[in-house]
């Protein structure tokens, strides 16, 4: 380790070195005192003293084996892309799940979880194999992909994986688990915002024929010119997913600030079937006599955070060009960095546009990304 850092969450910084030199023979590629802003898709985060790489899934087991034992707290970062880091960074260790590993047959998929999720996808449709194309360019990590139930244009990962390889650090044990064991809802998990579970390995059934998943998203369906529930094939698919994606700064573009985000930054509210009336009834006074997009939802009405932003008054690109955050120019639900911005500037905006929407709606929405060391809460 770097000896003119200061290691925050040892003694002193010979023990620092000393975690940084044995991480280092457990395998890990270990950097100190890195700006986690390098590794998530909104570029802020501050410091974190050391950050260890893990090219392997032994390497990954090792390396937590040997943090916890030191009883020192991890960040754990994959592709960085539904993570917001606080300035203040994170004082202890980060670790980077970077094992990529690929193994593809006709019916089934096994990634990684370092895996970049995209690469996996277009590798499966390159063989002409079907079922994942919906889920094309989303960002991140295979691994990362069921601790969100990750989603888009009609398809849940849920709906896909056989099973995920998951660590369980506090027994130190590795074992196949299957969905069901995951609990899995929108956006959610059982695994998601905890790390004690971590994801070594996915595996997604496949479709040999090369068909795709059924199209039940209207938008998609109609450019492919398909009915509810028609398949496609999955290469003509990924290219309409992509393209769509595209006009909405859904796809990661360095060049482009809309996209330096971490996608939608809420969730779709669900409102208890018990207050839908009353809900709908509020946002019918303040909007008028035009139509609210809602959907049935297993636990009541989920409407669209998105248009809920827009009609409470917080348009593309709120609150305008000389912010260094702001709403997407292309979709109301992404924050977006413009380059300059900090966390706290990101928190702000954030904080804004919820209480905005929840005073004229009394909806409050909830953050879809991974928090570190900040929060949306307005009373904090
Ligand atoms: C432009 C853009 C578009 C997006 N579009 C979508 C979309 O359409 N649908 C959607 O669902 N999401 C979307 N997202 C959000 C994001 O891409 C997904 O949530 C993605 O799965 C996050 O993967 P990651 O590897 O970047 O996770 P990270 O941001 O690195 O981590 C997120 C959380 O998951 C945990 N985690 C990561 N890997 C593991 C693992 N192996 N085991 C256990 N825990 C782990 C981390 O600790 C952290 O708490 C979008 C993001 C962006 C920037």
């Amino acid at each position: 380790m770097d000896g003119r850092l200061p290691f925050r969450t040892v003694d002193h910084r010979d023990s620092g070195r000393r975690l940084a030199d044995t991480l280092r023979s457990a395998g890990a590629r270990v950097r100190a005192d890195v700006a986690l802003a390098e590794l998530t898709t909104l570029r802020v985060g501050g410091p974190v003293p050391l950050l260890a790489e893990c090219d392997s899934a032994e390497v990954l087991v090792e390396t937590l084996r040997v943090v916890d034992a030191a009883g020192i707290p991890t960040l754990l970062v994959a592709g960085g892309s539904n993570l917001l880091i606080g300035d203040r960074g994170f004082p202890g260790v980060a670790v980077r799940i970077a094992n990529a590993e690929l193994e593809l047959s006709d019916d089934r998929v096994v990634a990684g979880a370092g895996a970049v999720w995209d690469e996996v996808v277009a590798a499966t449709v390159a063989a002409g194999a079907g079922g994942l194309e919906c889920l094309s360019g989303i960002p991140g990590s295979a691994g990362a992909t069921p601790v969100q139930n990750v989603g888009a244009y009609g398809v849940e990962v849920a709906s896909l994986l056989r099973r995920v390889r998951l660590l369980d650090r506090r027994a130190g044990v590795v074992r196949w688990v299957t969905p069901d064991e995951l609990g899995f809802g929108y956006r959610t998990s059982v695994l998601k915002r905890r790390d004690d579970a971590v994801v070594l390995a996915v595996e997604f059934a496949l479709r040999p024929d090369g068909s795709s998943a059924p199209l039940r998203y209207g938008e998609l369906a109609r450019r492919l010119d398909a009915a509810d529930g028609a398949r496609r094939p999955a290469g003509m698919v990924r290219d309409a997913v992509l393209t769509l994606r595209r006009g909405k700064a859904m796809l990661l573009d360095p060049d482009d600030h809309d996209t330096w985000s971490v996608g939608s930054f809420f969730t779709n509210p669900v409102v208890p079937a018990a207050a839908a009336a009353e809900v709908l009834a509020t946002i019918r006074a303040r909007v008028g006599d035009i139509a609210i997009p809602q959907y049935p939802a297993a636990a009541g009405t989920k409407l669209s955070a998105g248009w809920l932003i827009e009609q409470a008054g917080f348009g593309k690109g709120f609150p305008g060009p000389a912010a260094p955050a702001r709403l997407s120019t292309k979709h109301t639900l992404a924050l977006t960095n413009r380059g300059t911005a900090s966390a706290a500037d990101l928190v702000e905006l954030a904080r804004t546009v919820r209480a905005g929407v929840a005073a004229a709606f009394g909806v409050t929405l909830e953050p879809e990304p991974v928090l570190v060391g900040v929060t949306v809460e307005a009373s904090k």
